[in-house]
């Protein structure tokens, strides 16, 4: 299976792609995972990044597509993944599409997760993530069961400097301003699939996969 999800900051869509990833056997590829831990360590593509990123900006679209297709091409490139947070403008789709071209890869599904924003608004202020195994939490949906430790990694729980309310704001704006073009792009090439997000993560994990085997079975 290979899969695009798409959604808001906050829809849940890393959430939901690392469920799908561990259920379906799926490589997880979360552009936004990959330009943290590039900022972290420091290197040429994360100084880059930086500054885009703590703003709530999207960083150039040639940096992202450069990791793209260069994750595409060694010997361990995925066969089955499913994508999250990338492709966020059309010029990433259009590369998408050529870079999956090459591999001869066809998309199985684009999963258009929707939220309201304001709800994104709260959600992202209670959000808290496991800077080591990348689990997420969420205060009041999703408490770690002791406060501030992951479950897995018993490591301490750090929350997003770009999950502060006004670049939440600025993050939402950038999103509505590039989706549209997406999801047209998307639904064109028939592979959009709508679910809602509202809802527990194993609620809105279901809707997915009714929406996945809707489609395998229509
Ligand atoms: P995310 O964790 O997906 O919300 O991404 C966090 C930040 O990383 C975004 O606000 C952007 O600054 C940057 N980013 C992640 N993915 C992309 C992308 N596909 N294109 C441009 N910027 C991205």
């Amino acid at each position: 299976m290979r899969l695009i999800l798409l959604g808001s900051p906050g829809s849940g869509k890393g959430t939901q792609a690392k469920l799908l990833s561990q259920r379906l056997g799926l490589v997880h590829i979360g552009t936004g995972d990959i330009l943290r831990e590039a900022v972290r360590q420091g290197t040429p593509a994360g100084r880059q990044a930086e500054i885009y990123i703590t703003s709530g900006k999207l960083v150039p679209d040639t940096l992202v597509n450069d990791i793209i297709a260069e994750r595409f091409q060694g010997d361990d490139r995925p066969e089955c993944f499913v994508m999250d947070g990338y492709p966020r403008t059309l010029a990433q789709a259009a590369s998408f599409d050529a870079v999956l071209r090459k591999q001869f890869l066809d998309l199985d599904a684009v999963i258009f997760i929707r939220v309201d924003d304001e709800k994104v608004v709260a959600r992202l202020s209670g959000r808290w993530v496991c800077p080591v195994c990348k689990t997420p939490y969420h205060l009041l949906s999703n408490p770690p069961r002791k406060p501030g430790v992951c479950d897995l990694s018993h490591g301490p729980l750090i929350q997003r400097s770009d999950d502060r309310e006004e670049t939440v704001r600025e993050r939402l704006r950038v999103y509505h301003e590039n989706t549209a073009a997406l999801v047209v792009h998307y639904r064109q090439q028939g592979l959009l699939r709508e679910v809602s997000g509202e809802g527990g993560i194993e609620e809105v994990y279901g809707r997915i996969v009714q929406e996945l085997n809707h489609h395998k079975n229509a």
